[in-house]
């Protein structure tokens, strides 16, 4: 069998509500379970109307909701006739009293929880389930509606909860596999779980790519496939570098490092499953399925590249730089200073040290006021806002010749204010202020893939 997750964008509309059951269809001998997210920015929608429910401001919450069930509703009528439209009206009904109660509620507390607040925005998905199921129940497919919570086990960490894959593993095997078996196409949401007492959860947003991965891995599938706005993974973010191309084939470790550094397209947590499982991952366009796509493939070694696979970018990040004297020969220093950022719960991406310094960059939302109570004693801070990170990604980084060359003399006027490389053999990252972040990247795409793209982008064999 395969696993099929459809992004928010490929849902849109009828229209594309309309290709994806016509790919459902042509995938059907492979026996498609299919993973949705919510239709196009539903999310953002649902979020906004529990932030406005909070500050009691109902009738904003109310307008918010009737935005996220115009375009299914408008959908439905597009495609659906009855007793198919009966069906699925009285369904978004549902949904949408359930979303009312909890708004009202939630408006008349002044208190939104975030177990309160995975409730609502899980209803974008299961807004999308409901009505594409029953769009292929009209065309006469075999369709099983599976609601994600009954096995999609996560703890307790509502708004990114942690899939339990061992708790997982047998309530698939019990709830999802057996409609595959009798040969129905299994329709479940993206991005939603529960914990073991009911309560329903999130994975983080983006997580429906992780949920089609953790299916995978469970129902020990063919290929999990990602649907989306763009022909696979490209040499760059598409927004930022508009002539980005698609790369055909990336290595686990190489996807899961562009997704950790801000290459939307995949969710960094998707890689691990199927390649624990040794699955391969396609990342494809919903309205192009014939064109271009990458392949992930856990079972293909990999070899080095002579230059980057592709580009990514992320920010704003914040730069931390953590100067004392006792480093000087101070063996448990860095224990001790990191320490501070562990028990504050501030992760830090990118590490740079000298004797007596170290910099690091840290989200800008990271309680840094705090920790630098924390390090009074250990470290003077200096804290530099609004910066990014631009960084090339390939296998094998470390033996390609004259690299980092290169890209500085490409960056030109642009002056890194940190450069990190040979942390991993994998990633080139350079810190640049928050401003300069798109012009280094089109300047790095320029000298890296413009020129002979195919030919730089080569493996060696
Ligand atoms: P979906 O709704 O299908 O999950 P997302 O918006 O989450 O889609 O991800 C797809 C988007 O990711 C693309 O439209 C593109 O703007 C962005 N993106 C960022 N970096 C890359 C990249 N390297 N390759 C392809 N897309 C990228
Ligand atoms: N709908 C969710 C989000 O917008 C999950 C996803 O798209 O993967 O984050
Ligand atoms: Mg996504």
């Amino acid at each position: 069998m395969i696993v099929m997750k459809f992004g928010g964008s490929s849902l849109a509309d009828a229209a594309r509500l309309q290709k994806v059951a016509d790919l459902v269809v042509r995938h059907l001998p492979q026996h498609p379970c299919v993973v949705l997210s919510a239709l196009g920015k539903t999310t953002d929608a649902l979020f906004a109307a529990a932030d406005a429910a909070q500050k009691g401001r109902i009738d904003q919450a109310l307008a918010a909701v009737a935005t996220v069930f115009q375009r299914p509703s408008d959908a439905a009528e597009q495609l659906l006739t009855d007793p198919h439209l009966l069906q699925c009206r009285r369904a978004l009904a549902e949904l949408h009293d359930e979303l009312l109660v909890l708004l009202r509620s939630i408006a008349l507390m002044r208190e939104l929880s975030p177990r309160t607040r995975d409730t609502i925005v899980a209803h974008g998905e299961r807004i999308a389930t409901v009505l594409f199921a029953t769009y292929l129940q009209q065309r006469g497919l075999p369709v099983a509606l599976l609601d994600a919570r009954q096995f999609v086990r996560t703890d307790d960490h509502f708004g990114a909860a942690n899939p339990q894959r061992q708790a997982m593993a047998p309530l698939i095997e019990r709830h999802v596999a057996p409609h595959l078996r009798a040969g129905r196409v299994v329709v479940t949401q993206g991005y939603v779980g529960a914990t073991a007492d009911g309560a329903t959860t999130t994975l983080g947003r983006g997580g429906s790519d992780w949920s089609a991965a953790l299916l995978g891995e469970a129902l020990r599938a063919g290929e999990v496939q990602i649907w989306t706005d763009v022909e696979g993974v490209l040499t760059a973010d598409p927004r930022v570098v508009p002539d980005a191309q698609p790369i055909p084939t990336l290595s686990p470790a190489e996807a899961a490092e562009l997704a950790a550094f801000g290459a939307k397209v995949l969710h960094p947590a998707t890689i691990q499953p199927a390649v624990d499982a040794r699955i391969p991952v396609t990342v494809r366009h919903t309205l192009r399925p014939d064109a271009a796509f990458t392949t992930i493939d856990p079972r293909r070694p990999t070899a080095p590249r002579q230059a980057f696979a592709a580009l990514a970018c992320r920010g704003p990040v914040t730069v931390l730089t953590m100067t004392s004297t006792r480093m000087l020969n101070a063996a448990g220093y860095l224990a001790k200073l990191f320490a501070a950022f562990g028990e504050l719960g501030i992760s830090v991406d990118l590490v740079v040290t000298a004797e007596v310094a170290v910099a690091c960059t840290v989200e800008p939302d990271a309680p840094l006021e705090r920790l630098v109570q924390a390090l009074d004693g250990l470290a003077r801070v200096e804290i530099a806002e609004h910066r990014a990170i631009v960084c090339g990604i390939g296998e094998g980084l470390r033996g390609g010749k004259g690299l980092l060359e290169r890209a500085c003399r490409a960056l030109g006027p642009i002056r890194p204010e940190l450069v990190a490389f040979g942390g991993n053999d994998r990633n080139l990252s350079f810190v640049v202020r928050e401003a300069e972040m798109a012009t280094a990247m089109r300047a790095l795409h320029h000298e890296f893939f413009a020129a002979t793209p195919t030919e730089l982008a080569q493996e060696v064999p």
